[in-house]
């Protein structure tokens, strides 16, 4: 085991009466756990064609290790949900282990996964027996000449066969994410709320944020949902309760079908207030959230401190979750764990 990696004490003296109590501070409950940088796509927004430098392959924490730092976020941070993501967290190999572990953790009550959908083909099955809960599904275009085109080259064929499987295994409720662009969202939001209202999946549409070297073509690109909700032609039925969750739901009334739409709005109408999510990368580094340049060594801290003084130095690093300073952050989303 290379020197970097680090080896939590047993669970047991992790644990105290003392320590259990989430801190007043947080009202963590979702841990985004980023599992690799690695990515078979090379989705515009999200990174150059070239990619970018990949943390090496000695410096990723052992599954077995990130399941510990999962446990040790349950008890000191309230964490209560998991949600995986990456790069793209399929190319992870022993995911299924990953997940039955965290699955088991105490407090611990769904594991979900963020996925371009391309592996699920094969995999979809075996995630479910895992006990893999739902999966979100990115999905920019519907038209294979324009998905090539966002994703640099990957087939929507696979993608729809991800979905399908995923259908299939019971990963479900599937919710389809889309990012909104100024130059497309009139060709495709049209076929993609067909495609929601045949299927009954909910649809997400992401305000695109400006991150790595694709910053400047972000800014461009940049639509508001208020924009693209004033130039669709659809009737609103109903908006959702508003909860924890960065999306506002609402029901539509598209072509005469309902179909649930879920708007993501980090830019025109930022949902820092309710936000209860934590990140965490395949280093084990934490980060409260995307736009945040400051991150925290948890490996680290439990490694050279006392249980009292990680929980405090902890505390403090969460105490300082406020809204950024701008939506910008110069790493691509595959680096920060999207
Ligand atoms: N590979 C997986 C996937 O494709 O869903 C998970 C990682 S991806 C970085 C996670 C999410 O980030 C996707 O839904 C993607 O659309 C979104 N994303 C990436 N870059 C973005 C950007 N600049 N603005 C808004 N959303 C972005």
């Amino acid at each position: 085991m290379p020197a970097t990696l680090i080896q939590l004490r047993p669970r047991t003296r992790l644990i105290t009466a003392e320590l259990a109590r989430p801190p007043a501070v947080s009202r963590l409950r979702l841990l985004r756990l980023s599992i690799t940088d690695r990515c078979n796509f090379r989705c515009r927004y999200c990174m150059p064609l070239e990619g970018v430098p990949k943390v090496a392959h000695h410096d990723l924490l052992p599954l077995e290790t990130l399941i510990e730092l999962t446990q040790w976020l349950a008890v000191h941070a309230g964490i209560n949900r998991v949600r995986l993501t990456g790069g793209e967290p399929l190319m992870r190999s022993g995911i299924e282990f990953l997940i039955s572990g965290l699955q088991a953790i105490d407090g611990i009550r769904e594991v979900s996964l963020t996925t371009n959908g391309s592996l699920l083909g094969r995999m979809a099955w075996e995630l479910k027996a895992a006990g893999l809960s739902r999966v979100n599904i990115s999905l920019d275009s519907l038209d294979k000449e324009r998905f090539a085109e966002v994703t640099r080259g990957a087939s929507l064929q696979s993608t729809l066969n991800g979905i399908d499987a995923a259908r299939n295994a019971g990963l479900t409720p599937i919710k389809l994410n889309t990012v909104l662009r100024r130059s497309t969202w009139r060709q495709e939001l049209p076929s993609l709320l067909d495609y929601a209202a045949q299927t009954g999946f909910e649809i997400r549409f992401i305000e695109l944020m400006r991150t790595g070297t694709e910053r400047a073509w972000c800014e461009t690109e940049f639509i508001s949902v208020d924009e693209v909700c004033e130039g669709l032609d659809a009737e609103l039925l109903s908006v959702g309760a508003q909860t924890n969750s960065s999306a506002q739901t609402a029901l539509i009334n598209w072509r005469g079908a309902p179909v649930a739409v879920g708007w993501i709005t980090p830019r025109s109408h930022p949902f820092c207030d309710r936000c209860d999510r934590l990140r965490m990368d395949a280093r084990g580094q934490l980060r409260r959230c995307l736009m945040d340049p400051m991150q925290f060594d948890l490996p680290r801290q439990l490694n050279i401190a006392s249980q009292i003084t990680a929980r405090r130095e902890f505390d403090s690093y969460i105490a300082g979750k406020t809204p950024p300073l701008a939506m910008d952050n110069a790493l691509a989303m595959s680096q920060i764990g999207g």
